[in-house]
């Protein structure tokens, strides 16, 4: 039996097209309702930190990001579950950037390094048709570009600017993880 994968990997062309945006009307349908359900269950079974709709093969500007004490990504600083309908970056200080090791759930058993925004502002509706304009700075900044790039049909691979820091999960785990720990403490943990 082929069981149809749960996730959309690198190569498949629904990770590439840029997701249509959800009508605000439609927000509080059963569609959109069961798409967001199925986002953060698959998210929080793959102990992912973020997912976005296409990534489970749904054409939909929508994403779901939570880190809460997350196995994959321990010691990060916590960002409570958000649901992000048809959101849009604005990058408040260029000059204000992190270089975030990434992985991503679409792309196994790869790590590399992106340079980030961490002062942006998104503006979204959330799943009770609510709008927010939000500013988000720091580690939860990062994230939000890495699952906002998706819905763009952008994955994290196209910004890593320099190959070489490409490497398996477990030789990140191996060789890269407690530097990066370390630099994630030192950039976002300055008052502790
Ligand atoms: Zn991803």
């Amino acid at each position: 039996m082929i069981e149809k994968a749960m996730i959309a990997s690198i190569g498949d062309p629904i990770l590439r097209r840029k997701t249509l945006e959800v009508k605000i009307n439609k927000i509080l349908s059963s569609k959109v309702k069961s798409t967001i359900k199925k986002l953060i269950s698959t998210m929080r079974k793959l102990n992912g930190a973020g997912l976005a709709a296409n990534q489970i093969f749904y054409n939909l500007r929508i994403c779901v990001i939570e880190l809460e004490n997350n196995k994959r990504y321990k010691h990060l600083p916590n960002i409570p579950l958000t649901v992000l309908i048809n959101p849009k970056i604005t990058v408040l200080n260029k000059n204000s950037t992190f270089n975030s090791y990434e992985g991503c759930l679409s792309v196994p058993n790869l790590r590399g390094i992106v340079k980030r925004f961490t002062n942006i502002k998104v503006d979204y509706y959330d799943e009770n048709k609510k709008f927010h304009s939000k500013e988000i700075s720091g580690f939860a900044a990062v994230v939000y570009q890495h699952e906002i790039d998706h819905l763009d049909g952008i994955l994290f691979t196209d910004k890593v600017s320099d190959n070489k820091s490409l490497v398996s999960y477990s030789n990140y785990l191996k060789y890269h993880e407690k530097i990066y720990l370390r630099s994630i403490k030192k950039n976002f943990y300055k008052k502790i």
